[in-house]
């Protein structure tokens, strides 16, 4: 497959996963949480598709086109590992969707990034609550989805929170 045809079918699979994330949380209150800004396209994309929930970005450098930038009440600019546990105070709503494409490429990297936020980011999601992550992430509240059809197992990571039972 060139490698045309492997980013388009990745971004193509990501569109997918977002609107079938979206779908799932209809009936939820609660604001969008982007993590990882970049260009600002899955950003653009959530913005034109959530139906004016807050979206509320995390990004260690912003660089995005200014039209691809959160206001900065929405913007938490800094590393994740300081920012989410920073972030409690500040969400009015638990949020409902957490779109996490933090990437690097570089595994061992992207594994200790996934590990480090897994926890802060549970505490800013509201019970059912969707995570849609390009990295596999474990918390002990959540339970792992079904990708919607035609996205290869492992490309991303779905998952929902529930209410831990006593
Ligand atoms: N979703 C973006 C888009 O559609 O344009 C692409 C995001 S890009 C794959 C990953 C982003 O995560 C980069 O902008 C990078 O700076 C940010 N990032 C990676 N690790 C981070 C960290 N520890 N703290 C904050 N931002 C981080």
């Amino acid at each position: 497959m060139s490698r045309l045809d492997s980013m388009i079918r990745r971004l193509t699979a990501q569109k997918v996963c977002i609107h079938y994330a979206l779908d799932l949380i209809s009936d939820l209150g609660g604001p969008i949480l982007e993590l990882g800004l970049g260009n600002g396209r899955t950003y653009d994309h959530l913005r034109e598709h959530s139906k004016g929930r807050e979206i509320f970005v995390f990004e260690r450098k912003p660089a995005a086109h200014p039209s691809c930038t959160p206001a900065p009440q929405f913007l938490f600019e800094g590393d994740f590992r300081d920012t989410l546990t920073g972030a409690t105070g500040t969400l009015k709503l638990p949020a409902a969707f957490a779109h996490c494409d933090i990437g690097s490429g570089v595994s061992e990297n992207d594994r200790a990034l996934a590990r480090a936020i897994a926890y802060p980011l549970n505490d800013l999601l509201i019970s059912g609550a969707v995570v849609l992550s390009d990295q596999e992430l474990h918390v002990g509240q959540w339970r792992s989805i079904d990708l919607p059809n035609g996205v290869s197992e492992g490309r991303y990571f779905l998952y929902r929170k529930f209410e831990e039972r006593s």
